[in-house]
């Protein structure tokens, strides 16, 4: 991390670049729910960086024909601290910077809900959402509280007896492709993207940044696009983006 009097420059080198942009396309990841106690998956506290082995939970293939994995993933559900997480500094700067007409494009990889409660609109949720519950057999779908509330260990679904599983997307599953589609156009008609707390290491949605004009990453750590990118601001994504707020108003 750098100094806080360094993080500041760049923040302000990043106000410039976004207040010359006719249009501005965001992509975030994971780090910026960490400030409201959402772990990421690999950063230093990731949930795969303390437990490597968790990673098999989110393969779909496991999780269709493994019970015991269901099992486990429908407990680490309901301890999901994104239910009661509130928004923090850097949503609520990108939903300040959306209703002024600074981001024109908002793209998501996070599934828990936090840029909508933060006041966020056309939000595109590029890996789904936790808050809602989807037959992997007839497709059905419920709000996840409702399932939770069933208090089953693997409940299923209640029409056809199939499989269910949050709506998000899991290894081996395709994304929904207009909302890829969408990030796409949305990422190509920008004239700047400005990535937030994601590592950058998983196509498709990783390989939008490859399709930016002109690039900027905010993020902890380095990513393989920070060779590409015009300016890295390598510091608290809250810190950043409210400093950002600030200027462009
Ligand atoms: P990632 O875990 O691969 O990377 C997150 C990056 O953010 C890391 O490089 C880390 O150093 C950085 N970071 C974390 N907190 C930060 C902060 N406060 N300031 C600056 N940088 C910070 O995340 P990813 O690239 O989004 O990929 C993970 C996948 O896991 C995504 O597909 C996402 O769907 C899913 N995921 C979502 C959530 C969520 O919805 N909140 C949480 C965990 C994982």
């Amino acid at each position: 991390m750098r100094s806080r009097g360094v993080l500041m420059d760049e923040a302000a080198a990043l106000a410039g670049l976004w207040a010359q942009a006719t249009s501005v396309a965001v992509l975030t990841g994971a780090g910026i729910s960490t400030d409201s106690g959402i772990s990421d998956f690999r950063g230093p506290n990731g949930l795969w960086t303390r437990n490597p082995g968790a990673q098999a939970m989110f393969d779909i293939s496991v999780y269709m024909r493994d019970a015991e994995v269901r099992r486990q993933a429908w407990a680490n559900r309901r301890a999901n601290p994104a239910w009661t997480a509130q928004p923090n500094r850097g949503h609520l700067a990108l939903a300040a910077l959306q209703q002024s007409d600074r981001v024109q494009t908002l793209m998501t990889q996070n599934i828990d809900g936090l840029h909508q409660r933060a006041g966020s609109r056309d939000v595109l949720e590029l890996h789904g959402t936790i808050w809602e519950v989807v037959c992997m057999a007839c497709g059905l779908r419920w709000p996840t509280p409702e399932v939770l509330a069933r208090e089953e260990d693997d409940p299923p679904c209640t029409a056809c007896g199939g499989i269910l599983k949050t709506a998000t997307v899991s290894f081996g599953q395709a994304l929904d492709q207009a909302v890829l589609e969408a990030a796409v156009r949305g990422t190509k008609r920008a004239e700047l993207l400005v990535t937030v707390g994601t590592s950058l290491q998983v196509n498709p949605v990783a390989g939008l940044a490859g399709l930016a004009d002109r690039l900027v990453i905010v993020n902890a750590e380095e990513t393989p696009y920070d060779a590409e990118a015009e300016l890295v601001v390598r510091g608290s994504i809250s810190d950043v983006l409210a400093a950002v707020a600030d200027v462009l108003g």
